[in-house]
């Protein structure tokens, strides 16, 4: 179906050829006159096709130019009109919708950094620019190069992101900052940093707190139970009171073993996990611990194994180390009822070292063992506080595995007992060739 403008085009093209062909067949010229019209309307078809050339040229003037175009020119040129007007609109509202998300990440406390898929910087939030002194010119320019923390560095550049990164500022002494870097489109990225100085000043002043407590404790709690001691062994202490005294020592003994294990555990939050490793033989380490629970198990007679791979050595700090593996052959002692077997393994692979001890005891609900590991988790209260539990126990394990860059793995069967592996990368592992 043509349209208006065409029809009107043909309309004008037929309308000249009749009136050449009238005029030539009476001058005796009809070829002449005919092609002479052609060339004209050729000619003024050249005129219109210009103007409107002209007139798309200059995209920006929304009004069509005073001469009028008519028939189909005239419409061609209103489509363009149209498009230009809805583009010029959608244009105008895109940068509203811009200007918008601009000014709300600019309210963020938080500070924003949008890195393009070159990893350049490409924009930045108000509390960026306090936060980091961004200039006009750093806008192209590599991130890592403006934010030159070595720790930054890596876990920019390693592109895993599961986890931020918290580590200190280089532009504010006592600053600590928390990146979070969110990748998006095609390659592009979001770094989103937060100041934690308050919440890492807070954390810092509860485990001074529990630090501090635990150490003023600890003295009085050695004079009490030394006066205790010495009036239990007085023979003239009547039998009535030797009871009520046997319990007071009993839970004096539950409190320093509770004081004791928030000084381990603050020991652990606070000191530098690199401090003391060196290569420890675990063949030493799991006899040493086995001959302790022997003691603990005297009347309960409890079997006990150790084997699997020998010669491995694990590169830490020895003492941690016994305090988490004993800790998990003591519950398992503690959780296994007489006669009961508890068997240590060391099983190492390429990949890692695991060493786990298992039990024939209660085994534990698996609905607890998401939060068995932490503080003051116990699955029946009652049960640990008379088996002199403290419920920091597998805390600790837990701590000191992480500054192992180790992992706990639990596996349990309610009544048939469980086991507890602690799996140490291969990079902390060294095992002697067999003799
Ligand atoms: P606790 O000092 O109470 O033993 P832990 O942190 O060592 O504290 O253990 C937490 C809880 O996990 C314990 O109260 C106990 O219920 C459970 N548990 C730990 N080890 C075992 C085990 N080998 N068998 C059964 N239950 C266990």
């Amino acid at each position: 179906m043509l349209s208006r403008g065409l029809k009107e085009e043909l309309r004008w093209l037929g309308f000249t050829l009749v009136c050449a062909a009238f005029i030539g067949y009476s001058l005796g010229a009809f070829w002449p006159s005919i092609a002479i019209a052609m060339l004209g309307f050729v000619l003024w078809m050249f005129r219109k096709i210009a103007l409107l050339e002209k007139w798309v040229a200059n995209a920006r003037r929304l009004d069509p130019p005073s001469d009028d175009f008519g028939s189909i020119w005239g419409e061609i040129a209103d489509d363009v009109r149209l498009l230009n007007k809805r583009y010029q609109k959608d244009k105008l509202r895109l940068q509203a919708v811009v200007t918008r998300v601009q000014e709300m990440t600019s309210a963020l406390t938080d500070a924003v950094i949008l890195i393009d898929n070159r990893a350049n910087i490409e924009w930045w939030n108000r509390a960026a620019l306090q936060l980091f002194n961004f200039k006009d010119i750093d806008r192209g320019h590599k991130l890592a190069n403006i934010i030159r923390q070595p720790r930054f560095v890596s876990y920019f550049e390693n592109q895993e992101y599961n986890q931020p990164l918290e580590t200190h500022s280089l532009h504010k002494e006592g600053q600590h900052l928390e990146f979070h870097v969110h990748p998006f489109g095609h390659g592009e990225r979001l770094v989103v940093v937060r100041d934690i100085t308050r919440v890492k000043r807070l954390e810092q002043m509860r485990k001074d707190f529990v630090s501090n407590v635990s150490h003023e404790l600890r003295t009085p709690l050695t004079v009490v139970k030394g006066y205790i001691e010495t009036l239990t062994d007085s023979p003239d202490m009547k039998p009535t009171w030797q009871a009520a005294l046997n319990q007071v020592l009993k839970q004096c003994d539950r409190m320093s073993a509770l004081v004791n294990d928030l000084i381990t555990l603050s020991r652990l939050e606070t000191e530098e996990s690199q401090s003391k490793q060196h290569a420890v033989p675990l063949s030493t380490l799991l006899d040493s611990i086995v001959a302790d629970a022997k003691e603990l198990s005297t009347h309960d007679n409890h079997q006990f194994s150790v084997s699997g791979d020998q010669g491995v050595t694990i590169l830490g700090n020895d003492r941690e180390l016994h305090s988490a593996i004993s800790n998990l052959v003591f519950n398992a002692v503690k959780y296994s009822p007489e006669g009961g077997k508890v068997s240590l393994t060391v099983r190492n692979t390429i990949q890692e070292c695991i060493v786990s001890v298992a039990d024939t005891g209660l085994g534990i609900n698996p609905k607890h063992i998401p939060r068995i590991t932490e503080r003051f988790y116990r699955v029946d209260e009652s049960r640990s506080s008379e088996l002199g539990g403290t419920g920091l126990g597998l805390a600790i394990v837990k701590h000191v595995l992480m500054r192992h860059d180790a992992d706990l793995k639990i596996q349990s069967r309610l009544g048939y007992g469980s086991t507890f592996s602690c799996h140490f990368p291969s990079h902390r592992v060294t095992a002697e060739k067999a003799a």
